[in-house]
């Protein structure tokens, strides 16, 4: 993280409560959260004479909406779970920590840096939703980050914070720890769930959705770390409270990531809706070098790479959408003038070819044609007639055609270039080579679909 705290100019309300605590000595112990207003929240609810459906109620009139990149309401996904008056099923609360799309780490500073504000939302997710089972799928990679949050698990445990009886009422909420095995797939809800339960995580076809039949076909809902760490400030603070922060269709603040060509990669929260210049030139100091902006991505590689020009969109859900791309995990990856985007999307289709879990022929066979057909872009031995080519692939992988996004977060990326960067891809077939002299670096592909 940048070491730089970014001096903000945005007239928007600007109020840190995400990452209040990071940057305390021993942030993530029990003794500082406490110190800090920690689990403030849960008493408030079990000795205050809370029902879960006020809870359900808060958080959407807060307007929290889920930041692991779909963006759906928090509040209205947790509605879903069956009336447990009536479906007297054991129901579940996966938590996403399975942070792998590229770009993104901003689930990792929560989980290393606080991670007993995760067990709180956790815990206030289960009551609302009357779950007494929860499982956190943490990315195989990420261990400090599995390490501080099953010590905070069992820190909580100790203090009778988790557990049966908990703070001596009926409520009764157990977190278990899973780590991952590397797989981008199992960052999918449904791959997830099929990984939690012990099997390749291929993702299921939907419906039937996870409220329904999710893990073991029981009621279960998925939840990102972001989303979860935002409930507790929601019920200590009130839904009015966190519609003042953001926009009025995205409120609250966000996590947002950026690296690439900038001076100062670091993990930055902002409200919902900061410009995206705001965060290049004053949080990240710029591009790097002194160079110019050519290129960004504004929420991981599955989001559309978008022009220079487009800089000064606010970041939030329908902006970006209407400025051609996604919010996605709020992981922003800038490309200077010298970067090649054909080579940025050859990294980028390489990846998703290398993580569908082969399931759907479209996935399956479009992911691999796509690398091939940008790995041969960019050494120059592309065709005109590819740039379509792309286009006709991309059509057919998208959208919804598979059985889960990863071929649709392939698909994205490749319209974006043809419609955004279509000269300079025109420009490799012409000259037979990178127009910057950038070298490509695919060796194993030398000669094949060519
Ligand atoms: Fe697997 Fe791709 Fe189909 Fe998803 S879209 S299920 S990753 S083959």
């Amino acid at each position: 993280m940048s070491a730089v705290p970014p001096k903000i100019t945005s007239p928007l309300k600007r109020e840190v409560y995400l990452l209040s605590r990071v940057g305390l000595k021993d942030s993530h112990t029990l003794a500082v959260y406490k110190a800090h207003g920690g689990y403030a929240a849960l008493e408030k609810v079990l000795t205050g004479g809370f029902t879960p459906a006020q809870v359900i109620q808060i958080v959407k009139d807060s307007g929290l909406r889920g930041r692991g990149g779909a963006g759906f309401s928090t509040g209205l996904k947790w509605s879903f779970m069956p009336d447990p008056a009536k479906d007297l099923r054991p129901r579940y609360l996966a938590v996403n920590a399975d942070e792998s799309e590229p770009g993104t780490c901003k689930d990792r500073v929560l989980m290393e840096k606080d991670p007993h504000g995760l067990v709180e939302g956790i815990l206030l997710a289960c009551f609302a939703m009357r779950v007494k089972t929860a499982y956190v799928y943490v990315r195989g990679e990420y261990r400090l980050s599995y390490e501080r949050v099953a010590a905070a698990v069992a820190e909580a445990r100790a203090a009778g914070l988790v557990g049966a009886k908990i703070l001596g009422t009926d409520f009764a909420c157990d977190i278990w720890m899973h780590k991952g095995a590397g797989a981008y797939i199992c960052g999918e809800e449904t791959g997830l769930m099929e990984s939690l339960e012990g099997k390749r995580g291929h993702p299921r076809p939907k419906p039937p959705f996870p409220a329904g039949a999710g893990l073991w076909r029981q009621p279960t809902t998925v939840n990102n770390v972001e989303t979860l760490a935002n409930v507790p400030f929601v019920i200590t603070r009130g839904a009015d409270w966190f519609k003042s922060l953001g926009t009025p269709k995205s409120p609250g603040n966000v996590l947002i990531g950026i690296s690439g060509h900038v001076e100062r990669p670091g993990v930055h929260e902002l409200p919902l809706g900061i410009s995206a210049r705001t965060v290049l030139e004053e949080c990240a100091g710029g591009v790097w070098k002194g160079r110019k902006l050519k290129a960004w991505i504004p929420g991981g590689s599955s989001t559309g790479l978008l022009p220079a020009a487009k800089i000064d969109v606010a970041m939030d859900h329908d902006s970006i959408r209407e400025a051609g791309s996604m919010l996605g995990t709020g992981a922003m990856i800038m490309l200077d003038e010298t970067a090649c985007t054909v080579r940025a999307m050859q990294v980028i289709a390489r990846f998703y070819e290398h993580e569908s879990c082969g399931q759907c022929s479209q996935c399956r066979e479009g992911t691999e044609w796509l690398h091939q057909i940008f790995a041969r872009l960019e050494r120059g031995a592309g065709r005109m007639e590819d740039i379509e080519l792309l286009s006709s692939l991309a059509n057919g992988m998208a959208p919804a055609k598979t059985i889960c996004a990863l071929a649709d977060a392939a698909a994205i990326p490749t319209h974006a270039i043809v419609k955004n960067f279509r000269a300079e891809l025109e420009e490799h077939v012409r000259l037979g080579r990178c127009p910057l002299g950038v070298e490509h670096h695919a060796p194993e592909l030398e000669g094949a679909h060519a």
